[in-house]
């Protein structure tokens, strides 16, 4: 019997070719911010149905410049979750703002628009929202009550690439919107990268500026904040060549949950929400009462898991601080949740056989 991983890149990618697009960039001599930077950001744009794309070195970086872009400064406050592994809580330090955590829907696991709605008249300077596991938060209604407030919405699209709902993709929702494309995500380089994408213009501008040492033209430092963060030729033209597929990706990966989700409905946990358009299925996860030994039960037939996120933010021990509000829904999905292999290139046999490590653990002498 053999090993069923988490995730396979050499599964997930097999049949590319990849050679023939580094081949073109190596023949080109020209490794940063050329033609394919330019073409991919062109076609992500597109893509998300925005007006522009701006490319950076990952999704982290994206993050922190979206916020400086928005003009977030030390001593904000910046609205976010606590259970989507700490990487928008990362960006809010980085520009040395506060993180201002609210509970999450125990639904969808996504940023509940009601606990939003009770705090958000205190005028904080931003609002992330992550679309976790590839499932979109209810983005509209949470634009709607920022909106009122007049408070800018980041929608972290790191796991979500290609969720869509009434003809609306993840990322034109917000203000501005993050991406990465980390080898693993719905869309992966063979490295590291990450984009920002906005309909505002001038908000796209100055990340441009942002992402190379804050200049206006070379050598000429036109705003303050600056840095380097920019996707290489090579990564593009990967990411070039992998976009025309993502949507046929996606409903492979949202076939395998929606036979999982049919599989299971009678267990006792708690299933993944939607296996509609709003979910991309970058995580399969589920909630049971006893990971521990549901982990050791699926390891035993050599069906990898992991769990995302074991630590809520506000309990990471670099930046443990009391947290204000009582976040009951995050702190128990930090207890209880726990992800199955589900990628593309997984095979029919290999779905079976998570699917009856699952219904043998239930099924089991207790
Ligand atoms: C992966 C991820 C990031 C960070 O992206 P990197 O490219 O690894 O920096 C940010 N947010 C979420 C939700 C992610 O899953």
């Amino acid at each position: 019997m053999k090993d069923i991983s988490l995730f396979s890149a050499a599964k997930a990618n097999a049949g590319l070719d990849f050679v023939t697009p580094l081949k073109a960039v190596l023949d080109s001599h020209w490794y940063v911010l050329g033609n394919e930077v330019k073409l991919f950001e062109e076609e992500f744009a597109s893509y998300v149905g925005v007006g522009h794309c701006v490319s950076v070195a990952n999704g982290s970086d994206a993050l922190e410049l979206a916020l400086k872009g928005l003009g977030v400064e030390p001593g904000h406050r910046v609205v976010a979750v606590a259970n989507a592994g700490f990487y928008g809580s990362t960006a809010i330090h980085a520009v040395g703002a506060q993180p201002e955590y609210i509970d999450v829907d125990p639904a969808t696991l996504t940023l509940c628009p009601k606990a939003l709605a009770a705090m958000v008249e205190s005028k904080p300077a931003a609002i992330i929202v992550t679309h976790l596991y590839g499932q979109l938060a209810n983005i509209e209604e949470i634009v709607r009550i920022a909106s009122a407030a007049g408070v800018p919405v980041l929608e972290d699209c790191a796991q979500s690439h290609g969720a869509h709902r009434n003809g609306k993709q993840a990322g034109s929702f917000g203000t501005i919107a993050c991406f990465s494309f980390y080898p693993t995500k719905n869309l992966g380089a063979l490295g590291d990268g990450g984009a920002v994408v906005t309909n505002d213009g001038v908000l796209a501008a100055r990340i441009r500026q942002l992402r190379q040492y804050g200049w206006s033209q070379k050598y000429h430092v036109a705003i303050p904040g600056g840095r380097n963060s920019r996707l290489d030729e090579m990564q593009a033209a990967i990411l070039r060549i992998k976009l025309p597929h993502l949507d046929t990706w996606n409903e492979l990966r949202r076939s395998i949950a929606k036979r999982y989700n049919a599989a299971f409905a009678n267990l006792d946990m708690q299933l993944p929400w939607s296996t509609g358009d709003d979910y991309v299925a970058h995580l399969y996860v589920v909630r049971v009462k006893n990971r521990v030994d549901f982990s050791a039960a699926l390891k035993e037939k050599m069906i990898g898991t992991d769990i995302h996120y074991p630590i809520a933010d506000h309990h990471q021990p670099a930046y443990a601080v009391e947290q204000a509000r009582a976040l009951v829904v995050t702190e128990l999905a930090c207890e209880t949740v726990i992800s199955l292999p589900c990628f593309p290139g997984l095979t029919d046999e290999e779905v079976e056989r998570v699917i009856e490590a699952v219904t043998a653990y239930f099924s089991r002498e207790i």
